[in-house]
């Protein structure tokens, strides 16, 4: 029970909570309703869980057993309103949660609510790990290095926190999840998917609303195929042939485009799915119309569509901001050969939120 000391009941499913019951001879009834305390409402503390019996209480809190929702730590708002969240786990480290509440722009995805008076809207992008190992050369994220995974717990954990700190009321507000903050979904999976189990059938987030971007983890998008629950998939392409790749995301050395690509290509979708390429466009690296006519071949015939990024620089990041009429024209080259290929908006960047510029500012 070390563990459940340090990261608390928040990240337990119900068979764990059911085991939990049992262990300190309480009616089975009890696993259900700690369950529905602590995802779908999102309660903080045992002791705000009425229908709990003292006596039950007591004899957790005995064992130091809490809830423990992440704590946010600092909250910097920016003007486009993004807001992001400086979270503090159990064990003090930190990770960065945003709150976009347009969600990202750029594209329309599946948003049937969306432009009903502001309801229906939103993104919360979420973090998998403290930092990240996959040394990404224009990630700002990268320069922290990994210091450890995320438990389940701590990744539902910042959802719950920014939805209460919001005060989201999921039945009337649909929402998207990204997890796209800080760290590798795939380099930390079980603790990942089970976190998506937990979203989808404790807080209420349906499954298609959620989509995980990877660096292109190979052997893990396999994996992820296999799932009978899962989010959207997401592939951080970035670079059209493996000398650019290679040199710009070290993880290609590894798993090649030849490698990443079947695994795109084998990968099941559901109905009127796509997988999504971003492509972070760095001036005079990535950017010429060579290497979007070679991005058309690699991604033929795949049933997809690409998201541009323009890069957002940060202090450390030795790459420059591409020409909007380069980008524009890239993605000419894309949608005439029928692709979908969008221009992500950058949004928060004036408080560092925006794509691949989490990073610890403060200690
Ligand atoms: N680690 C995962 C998910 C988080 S990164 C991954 O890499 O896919 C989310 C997205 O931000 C990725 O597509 C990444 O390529 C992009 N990104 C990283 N740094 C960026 C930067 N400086 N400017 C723009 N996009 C960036
Ligand atoms: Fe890690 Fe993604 Fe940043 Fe690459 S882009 S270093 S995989 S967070």
């Amino acid at each position: 029970m070390a563990e459940l000391l340090e990261t608390g009941l928040l990240g337990l499913d119900f068979q764990e909570l059911t085991a939990l019951v049992q262990r300190h001879g309480q009616p089975q009834y009890r696993a259900r309703q700690l369950f529905h305390a602590i995802y779908p409402q999102r309660v903080k503390s045992l002791r705000d869980i009425s229908t709990l019996p003292k006596s039950f209480l007591a004899v957790l809190q005995e064992e130091g057993l809490e809830i423990r929702q992440p704590q946010i730590e600092r909250k910097f708002q920016s003007q486009d309103g993004t807001i992001r969240y400086l979270m503090a786990m159990p064990d003090g480290e930190t990770v960065e949660t945003v709150w976009m509440p347009e969600g990202d722009g750029g594209e329309v995805a599946d948003g049937s609510e969306a432009g009903d008076n502001g309801w229906g809207r939103g993104t919360i992008c979420v973090s998998s790990q403290v930092g990240c190992a996959v040394n990404c050369q224009f990630c700002l994220t990268a320069l922290l290095g990994v210091k450890r995974n995320l438990q389940a717990g701590e990744i539902v954990g910042q959802v719950a926190t920014v939805l209460n700190d919001r005060g989201v009321d999921l039945e009337r507000q649909h929402l998207n999840i990204v997890f796209m903050g800080m760290g590798e979904p795939f380099l930390n999976y079980p603790s990942f998917m089970k976190a998506v189990r937990l979203l989808v059938e404790g807080v209420g987030f349906p499954e298609s609303r959620m989509t995980v971007s990877t660096s292109g983890i190979a052997p893990r998008i396999y994996d992820f195929g296999n799932e009978p629950i899962r989010p959207k998939l997401a592939i951080s392409l970035n670079a059209s042939n493996d000398e650019v790749r290679s040199r710009i995301m070290p993880i290609n050395k590894k798993w090649d485009l030849t490698s990443l690509m079947h695994a795109a290509r084998s990968f099941p979708l559901r109905n009127r799915e796509r997988i999504t390429f971003e492509y972070v466009v760095l001036r005079g690296v990535n950017d010429e119309l060579s290497h979007a006519r070679e991005l058309l071949e690699l991604v033929r015939g795949i049933r997809c569509k690409v998201n541009l990024i323009a890069l957002n620089p940060g202090p450390g990041i030795p790459f420059a901001i591409p020409t909007d009429r380069l980008v524009r024209e890239f993605q000419s080259v894309l949608v005439q050969a029928g692709i979908p290929t969008f221009i992500r908006r950058p949004r928060g960047r004036d408080i560092y939120a925006a794509c691949g510029q989490l990073k610890r500012t403060v200690a």
